[in-house]
């Protein structure tokens, strides 16, 4: 099974062809591999345009802008070495906007679609580990923590779990008035199914489908 989601990235998706104006792929810098390479591209990523596409009738101006974008997003998630642990969790844990692990949310929506995943809709935060900095939590593991440690601080759950404070009250406070209800570990794809997914909607005209095998 490959790891990279793109063996030819030039064409990764309609909404993410390349242009000969997009901005060039940033280099990947192997000394600091293992950092999201977003992190040092905030010109590209978070660009409003990239998180809210121009819709059919939208200035040509505006179109031409976001498809230089998502090149650039493109290329810098297929350059990055935390892109399939990325891909996997903005599909099965997180919706978010944006273009997030090589895809569009409009793309996430379809591989989604045809795994038969559902995810409820949350805040860009939740990713904050993978596009900002510290460590990413789901929902699940922040109970988990908080269940194994009863009583300790908020603050101390924080540390533990390693993001910030406001996202562990705000994943209890969740709990809270919407509780969990119980999901079977094995209703999850695996990321190879992810990545089977996610081929065959970004290049569905190159056998993706099949290039994850
Ligand atoms: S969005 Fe995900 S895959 Fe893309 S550069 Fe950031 S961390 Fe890497």
């Amino acid at each position: 099974m490959t790891t990279s989601l793109a063996p030819r990235p030039a064409s990764p998706s309609p909404v993410a062809r390349p242009s000969s104006t997009a901005p060039a792929a940033p280099p990947v810098d192997r000394a600091s591999a293992g950092g999201p390479v977003c992190v040092r591209l905030p010109q590209v990523f978070h660009d409003p345009l990239l998180e809210e596409p121009p819709v059919a009738g939208a200035p040509v101006e505006d179109r031409r802008r976001y498809a230089e974008l998502a090149a650039g997003a493109n290329a810098a998630c297929q350059g990055c070495p935390l892109v399939v642990d990325c891909l996997y969790r903005a599909v099965v844990e997180h919706d978010v906007a944006g273009y997030v692990g090589g895809t569009t949310a409009r793309q996430r929506v379809e591989i989604r679609r045809r795994l038969g995943v559902v995810v409820s809709p949350e805040d860009f935060d939740t990713l904050a580990g993978v596009l900002g900095g510290s460590r990413p939590v789901d929902h699940d593991e922040v109970l988990r923590v908080r269940a194994a440690h009863p009583d300790e601080t908020l603050e101390v759950l924080a540390l533990r779990l390693g993001c910030s404070l406001s996202t562990v009250k705000r994943h209890l406070r969740r709990e809270r008035t919407s509780p969990s209800a119980p999901r079977p570990v094995d209703v999850r794809p695996s990321r190879r199914q992810v990545l089977e997914a996610t081929l065959a909607v970004t290049q569905p005209s190159s056998g993706g489908h099949r290039r994850a095998a």
